[in-house]
């Protein structure tokens, strides 16, 4: 594939909010569900369809209509997806940029089939722009942990629960987190159906819901350090790479989880809280990234630190891309997530 992102001064932005509707499946059409969310391409307006839906709409929201920077109907492809969000952002990896890409919206909204290619994709790029002269000493390192609640497993290692530390620094990190350094995108691709299977579900957690976790998968760009002059000393060991550029990829919870909050079971209302918890410092910490504020309140939440060094810097750019359905039967969760998008900037 042709590396995609234009010329090599093209600065993304900081922030750009994306909004996709995915198609009406023939099982809720036949169970009654209309399509009640009109996309108008051209001015990247997403509109909830008032005579179409059955409810009262003014009980929820007087705003049914919201403008992103795009918003993209049911015909649009992955590939495209990829082109208006992640693309223009891989060229920025190679000059120490900061990136970050959340599928954001309620269960079955499209988070998962629009976020799994996006690191395929990207790889496919990196790979393209690393095969370069300048770009030689550089490697691919990926990782992949989840949260759940307020715990972190390593789907890359079995789910291994792992903690999170602050350095003096004030650099937070994820302790042992598995790191595998990935020779081309067959690699990634198997390190992704790797992190899926341990992914928490039924099977391998009891009463674990991969809809209340939040996902991450992580690039690292590294470059060898140059071998000292007069080569190393007997017992010396190597200089550790730098991390030239790095990318998060990031599946959140269902956004209607957060709402368990009223929920009858004490644990379900405990990860509820946690959810609602994360998403709101999201949204807290990337419009922090925007007005240019002192305070990013990355502490808010285990999902912000652990994406600390994603959201602080000049160099951190982020992508949102919100999931809805298209079903009158999901209008309130649909409101509920243009209406988090629209304030996210
Ligand atoms: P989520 O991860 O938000 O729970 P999924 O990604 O699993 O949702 O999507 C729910 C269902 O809808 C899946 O069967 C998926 O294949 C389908 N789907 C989602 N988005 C699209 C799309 N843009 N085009 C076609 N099918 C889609
Ligand atoms: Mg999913």
């Amino acid at each position: 594939p042709v590396p995609s992102g234009g010329g090599v001064d093209e600065d993304p932005p900081k922030i750009r909010v994306v909004v996709r509707k995915r198609p009406i499946s023939k099982k809720e059409r036949e169970r009654g569900d209309d399509d009640v969310v009109d996309v108008l391409a051209k001015n990247n307006t997403v509109i909830v369809n008032e005579e179409k839906v059955k409810v009262d709409l003014t009980k929820y929201l007087e705003k049914h209509a919201f403008k992103f920077d795009e918003s993209l109907d049911e015909n649009v492809s992955n590939e495209a997806v990829y082109q208006l969000t992640v693309g223009p952002l891989v060229r920025t990896l190679f000059r120490n940029g900061r990136a970050s890409c959340f599928a954001y919206g309620q269960t079955g909204s499209g988070k998962t089939y629009t976020m799994s290619p996006l690191p395929i994709r990207a790889s496919a790029d990196i790979f393209t722009f690393m095969a370069q002269q300048q770009y030689r000493d550089i490697s691919l390192c990926v990782s992949c942990f989840e949260i759940y609640g307020n715990k972190v497993f390593d789907l890359l290692n079995a789910r291994k629960k792992l903690n999170i530390l602050e350095d003096g620094k004030k650099k937070v990190v994820v302790v042992g987190l598995k790191e595998f350094t990935v020779e081309d995108v067959d690699g990634v691709k198997a390190l992704i159906e790797e992190s899926a299977k341990n992914r928490s579900t039924g099977s391998t957690a009891a009463n674990a819901d991969s809809s209340r976790s939040h996902s991450i998968m992580q690039f690292a760009l590294k470059r060898a350090a140059p071998a000292p002059a007069g080569g190393f000393r007997r017992g010396e060991d190597a200089p550790e790479p730098r991390v030239v550029g790095k990318i998060s990829f990031i599946d959140l919870a269902g956004s209607e989880r957060g709402a368990d909050t009223f929920d009858n079971n004490r644990q379900t209302r405990l990860e509820g809280a946690e959810i609602n918890k994360s998403l709101l410092a999201l949204k807290e910490c990337i419009r922090a990234l925007d007005s240019d504020a002192r305070h990013v309140p990355f502490r808010g939440s285990k999902l912000t630190a652990v994406l600390r060094d994603s959201f602080v810097g000049d160099q951190a750019r982020t992508v949102m891309i919100a999931n809805i359905s298209p079903c009158s039967s999901s209008v309130e969760h649909t409101l509920n997530t243009l209406r988090y998008a629209d304030r996210v900037k």
